[in-house]
């Protein structure tokens, strides 16, 4: 019970922090038209302007990453409700996010039940897996497997996404969905807080399991749609 009310204190920060990510992306912006504008001086060297072509992408990167985790999670309630099929949604999620994994030599599994319907909208739930599947991605730095199960558990859909990465302890776990907790260089600390979020709006639930040195597995679950709803 403890842990479900940090959780839900975690969840209520969420609304307050929209104002600092758009901090988050007005900063790199402002820095890079810095950049631009000493660029305008003719006596700069070559090196120079090198230099400040860099920072610029740089910064212009910072910004692309932020509102690439956050994306959806400008509109926090749900707004195209709609019945999705779950074996379609993982389908397409499988295409955006196949060629990050492939870069990274990482083999998708995906395993799936038939006729699945839950209540939401796609967008969202297309966020909430491809920010799941991109962490479960870049914790296999040399590669590994991730596997996608979607059964019927309990009245419910459950998408279960496994990973054979880096796994995280109790500590990390806990911290999951707190804004700009990153263990990345180039990290945004935006996904799982994303993520939780979208779970909450759609009446979801999430747990994790996970060993160090072995891997994750995120089990996520959504109340299946009923007939006529
Ligand atoms: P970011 O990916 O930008 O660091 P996230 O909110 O997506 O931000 O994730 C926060 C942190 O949670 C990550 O930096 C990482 O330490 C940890 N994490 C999330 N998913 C996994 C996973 N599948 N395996 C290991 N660590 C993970
Ligand atoms: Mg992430």
């Amino acid at each position: 019970l403890a842990k479900e009310l940090r959780r839900l204190e975690k969840l209520k920060t969420v609304s307050e922090i929209a104002a600092s990510i758009s901090h988050e992306v007005r900063n790199p912006l402002t820095v890079t038209k810095g950049f631009i504008q000493l660029m305008r001086d003719p006596d700069l060297t070559e090196k120079q302007k090198e230099l400040y072509i860099n920072f610029s992408l740089e910064e212009l990167d910072r910004a692309e990453r932020t509102i690439t985790d956050y994306l959806t999670f400008a509109k926090p309630s749900l707004h195209n409700i709609e019945i999705l099929d779950v074996n379609k949604e993982i389908d397409y999620i499988i295409k955006v996010v196949n060629p990050f994994a492939l870069l990274n030599n990482v083999h998708i599994d995906v395993q799936k039940d038939d006729d699945l319907s839950i209540v939401g909208e796609g967008e969202k739930l297309h966020q909430c897996l491809i920010n799941i599947i991109k962490n479960g991605i870049e914790s296999m730095p040399e590669g590994g497997k991730m596997s996608i199960h979607l059964k019927e558990k309990n009245g419910k859909a459950a998408i279960s996404i496994r990973d054979t990465g880096v796994g995280m302890n109790e500590e990390q776990i806990e911290r999951l969905g707190t804004p700009f907790y990153t263990t990345k260089d180039k990290g945004t600390g935006l996904g799982t807080m994303v993520v939780y979020s979208i779970i909450k709006a759609m009446r979801g639930d999430i747990k994790v399991e996970s060993e160090v040195g072995k891997g994750t597995c995120f089990i996520l679950s959504f109340p299946l749609a009923v007939e006529n709803d």
